[in-house]
């Protein structure tokens, strides 16, 4: 998801919340910080070691603006996100990790290891666009502003990431935990978060505690997962001459009555409770104005940050669609019956950590900590898989400006840019613990 929209002015920087369409987002809220995590924060943050370290970032940033250039001009669509994981991969490398790979799924995945290493700390980005093969991307220059489709959502984060290795190495910093530092596939549209699903699926380490980078400013953290489930409908029949054949069911209008059993029963269900929504974006399928069509389709999207309501909803919908079925062919007059194919093409769960998990109260301490005013909020992101499975979990910004995410005109500025690097290493280093 990842759209950035959602603006908070603050004194600065500009706090956006990713995965939050414009003028649909869940509510923000401020949050308390307690008094043990603002001391932790400013403790670590006036370390000499950390302090080096954010000197380090300063000096990196005329090569964190490569990186981010270099990877947005290769392009990741979704599905086919292995040319740039290619390129991330080689970059964390070079940079210096411990080990590296590219798992099954195509995620990169390296690490950094700790002194103990009892813990496992991910901290990730994700590596695919929303844009097409074909897509331009080539970064353009305006003033300051750097504008390409990806640029911010979630380039910047791969950037970010690079940028905060390479600092934590030039200060040589050690962590008590092991850090995984992760490009992830298929966090968006249809990806259905399949690169974090896996991460979190595998077997070959336990992870504690995940951070994910993705939208820009430092401000937004979401510690609430806006699950969705999403299903392709398709009604079939024989089809056939709209005069010649009349009396064939009618996949259209069988999905016409889908669509209206559907709404009218989802519109009572969402009118109290945690906000819950339902769409159906794509209907197609049909030859002709005078053929009897022999396919009708639907994609349609359910999203709840409440497991229970969007479990509701999702019954809600698979009933009209078998209502609508027996319906269509208790009118027909002749031929055989439609028959439907219900596809679940999307299914991120929800869940939530308080805002008194240390992790959220850590991500606060730090975006106060460096002038920020810390806002919770819900969204859909790479934190769903962790939050629904009771990890903590957080979505953070990585810095800078940005705005236009899943458009073709996406820009992004370099507005107190390092913010966003310092931002994730304090709240990485908060969880993986600064080793003496
Ligand atoms: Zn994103």
């Amino acid at each position: 998801m990842s759209l950035l929209q959602k603006v908070v002015r603050v004194a600065a920087p500009v706090l956006f919340f990713p995965g939050i369409a414009n003028g649909q987002q869940a509510p923000a809220g401020r949050i308390g910080i307690q008094k043990e995590y603002v001391n932790e924060i400013s403790r670590l943050a006036g370390d000499p070691l950390v302090k080096k370290m954010f000197t380090e970032i300063t000096r990196l940033e005329p090569e964190t603006r490569r990186d981010h250039i270099s990877l947005t001009e290769i392009p990741a669509p979704p599905f086919k996100e292995t040319e740039r994981a290619k390129a991330f991969a080689s970059m964390l490398g070079a940079a210096g990790v411990d080990t590296l790979w590219l798992d099954p799924v195509g995620n990169v995945v390296a690490l950094r290891r700790g002194t103990s290493g009892k813990r496992n700390v991910v901290v990730d980005a994700h590596l695919d666009t929303v844009f097409p093969e074909g897509t331009d991307v080539k970064v353009k220059f305006s003033g300051d502003t750097l504008k390409a489709p990806g640029i911010g959502d979630d380039t910047r984060g791969l950037a970010a990431l690079l940028a905060g290795l390479k600092a934590l190495n030039r200060a040589a910093i050690k962590t008590d935990a092991n850090v995984y530092f992760v490009g992830t596939v298929g966090e968006e549209g249809l990806g259905d978060l399949r690169g974090i699903k896996h991460l979190f699926a595998q077997k070959t380490f336990p992870i504690h505690s995940h951070i994910a980078l993705d939208g820009v400013g430092i401000g937004g953290i979401v510690n609430s997962a806006v699950g969705s489930i999403r299903y392709r409908v398709a009604y079939l029949g024989p089809g056939g001459h709209s005069y010649g054949a009349f009396g064939l069911a009618n996949p259209h209008h069988a999905l016409a009555k889908a669509i209206a059993y559907f709404t009218d029963e989802a519109n009572e269900f969402v009118k109290s409770g945690v906000k819950t929504t339902y769409n159906v974006g794509m209907i197609g399928g049909g030859t002709s104005v005078n053929a009897i069509p022999f396919e009708s389709w639907l994609e349609v999207d359910m999203r709840s940050e409440s497991p229970e309501r969007l479990a509701g909803l999702d019954a809600i919908f698979r009933n009209a669609v078998e209502k609508a079925l027996k319906a269509e062919n208790s009118v027909k007059r002749m031929g055989e019956d439609l028959t439907v194919k219900l596809e679940k093409v999307g299914d991120r769960p929800s869940g939530s950590i308080p805002g008194t998990n240390p992790l959220v109260q850590r991500a606060a301490a730090s975006a106060a900590h460096l002038g920020a005013v810390p806002m919770v909020a819900a969204s859909s992101t790479n934190s769903n898989i962790p939050l629904n499975q009771g990890i903590p979990s957080v979505t953070i910004g990585s810095g800078g400006k940005a705005g236009g995410a899943h458009s073709l005109d996406e820009w992004w500025l370099n507005e107190n840019g390092e913010a966003g690097i310092q931002h994730m290493l304090l709240v990485l280093l908060a969880e993986a613990g600064l080793a003496k």
